[in-house]
């Protein structure tokens, strides 16, 4: 920015940085002048937080969200709920915290966008005119590939919290002692990539606590995964790894060969190198991609995911249209909830900027990923981001974060897990209100 811009900037927006972190106070932009109306497709992490720090930002603006759920089960704490610590109540949001401050919501679905036109359809008839439009429709699961999954009535993904969440609940523990848990890993890119990994560690401690003879075998579509050292050694230090008796095998693409089919008749899953197995509980992560409405408006790309301006996330397919959280491209950033709530927080100060006139500015982005291994056993990965605009990739700050220590004391991995809780409440109520 030159010196004269970046005057301005700070003239126009009073001086406020567009940091986007949780913990920091919502844009000062309320004398924003200028009024717009815009629609917000799914009422998740990415299109709530926008909706309500666009309200925050300019309280004229006209803002509906179309969702089709009554309310919204988090993703984060759900493995929580299938380890038996959590109630599936625990992870419900409502949208009444957004309608207070003004915020429409529609309960049904989007069925396609005109952007020429700059209007969205749903399935329930209603054609909604906007300036500007967010699409924030999470991710859709590519589970073609294997034939005999089913339709996830006897096979589980519980990789969308709800229902899912608890029928794999339900399933741990209906199964006797001595089962066995599978659980299949997607490959990359996918959504929460610590969260299979998580999951099999609460799943390991509700059976270590109930039903001792059983175990979690992650059957994993890659050859490494994320904060592996710190899983690994949470595993050895509390379920065995390693040894005959662990109650977590991990294998890797490499070693298995690969998958050639999973079948829910059968309830088996059968590698290249192990041949076919049985399974009491099969848990099936499938390879991912946006949110179908994404593809449906032409906004994917031939990965199947949005390609985004680093600044404002506007498509660099439609003009209008903004694509976030999950379904979009954000380079280094993970697909997480937190960034999606940064990334709501980026579009939503750009939104409210562009609308009153002024530069949309230089955003930076934050991450924190929590981990729970085990009772009084947690870790995290924090980072800081920037738009690298010349190589048009969100980039992790230098010396900005960091990791808990492998050789964490107990104490230091106790205040993790609260860390993790408070987390969960502060985050909730930022996107939610
Ligand atoms: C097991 C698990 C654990 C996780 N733990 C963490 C964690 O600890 N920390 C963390 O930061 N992240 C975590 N995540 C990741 C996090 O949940 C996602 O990254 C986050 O939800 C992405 O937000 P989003 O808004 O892009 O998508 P979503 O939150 O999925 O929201 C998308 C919304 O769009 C709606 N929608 C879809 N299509 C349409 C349509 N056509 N019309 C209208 N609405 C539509 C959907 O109903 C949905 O409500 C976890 C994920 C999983 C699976």
């Amino acid at each position: 920015m030159s010196n004269m811009n970046r005057r301005n900037f700070l003239k126009t927006t009073g001086g406020v940085a567009l940091a986007t972190g949780v913990t920091l106070a919502a844009p000062s932009l309320s004398n924003a002048a200028g009024a717009g109306k815009i629609v917000i497709v799914g009422g998740g992490v990415a299109g709530a937080t926008t909706a309500r720090y666009l309200k925050l930002g300019n309280k004229d603006l006209d803002v509906t969200i179309v969702e089709p759920n009554a309310s919204y089960h988090t993703c984060f704490m759900s493995n929580e709920v299938i380890g038996g610590g959590r109630k599936l109540s625990q992870i419900e949001q409502t949208y009444d915290g957004l309608q207070k401050i003004g915020i429409k919501v529609l309960k049904d679905s989007v069925t396609s966008i005109d952007a020429a036109k700059k209007t969205v359809m749903t399935k329930g008839g209603s054609k909604l005119g906007y300036d500007h439009c967010v699409v924030a429709p999470g991710i859709s699961f590519l589970s073609d590939e294997f034939a005999n999954v089913g339709s996830f009535g006897k096979i589980t993904h519980a990789w969308k919290a709800g229902p899912q969440t608890a029928l794999l609940r339900r399933q741990l523990e209906a199964m006797h002692d001595g089962g066995t848990v599978a659980i299949v890993a997607p490959p990359n890119p996918f959504r929460c990539p610590p969260g299979p990994y998580e999951r099999a560690s609460l799943i390991a401690e509700y059976l270590q606590n109930n039903k001792p003879k059983s175990k979690v075998v992650i059957i994993d579509r890659k050859d490494k995964f994320s904060k592996q050292g710190l899983f690994t050694g949470a595993w050895k230090n509390l379920y065995g790894y390693g040894t005959d008796n662990s109650m977590i095998e991990w294998r890797s693409a490499a070693s298995t060969g690969g998958i050639e089919s999973i079948s829910a008749p059968d309830m088996t899953i059968e590698t290249l190198s192990g041949g076919t197995e049985k399974f009491d509980v099969i848990n099936y992560i499938p390879r991912q991609t946006s949110g179908s409405i994404a593809k449906t408006v032409g906004l994917t790309n031939a990965k199947g995911w949005c390609d985004v301006d680093k600044t404002t996330f506007e498509s660099k397919v439609h003009k209008g249209i903004y694509v976030l959280g999950d379904a979009s491209v954000a380079t280094k950033m993970p697909k997480s909830g937190y960034s999606a709530n940064s990334q709501g927080k980026v579009c939503a100060a750009a939104i409210v900027n562009m609308i009153a006139g002024k530069p949309v500015g230089t955003p930076s982005y934050v991450n924190t990923c929590y981990s729970i291994a085990g009772k009084d056993y947690g870790f995290s990965v924090a980072a800081v981001y920037r738009n690298n605009a010349d190589k048009d990739i969100i980039a992790g700050v230098k010396g900005a974060g960091g990791l808990t220590p492998g050789d964490a004391s107990s104490e230091m991995r106790r205040r993790e897990v609260e860390f993790a809780y408070s987390w969960y409440n502060n985050i909730t109520k930022d996107t939610w209100g």
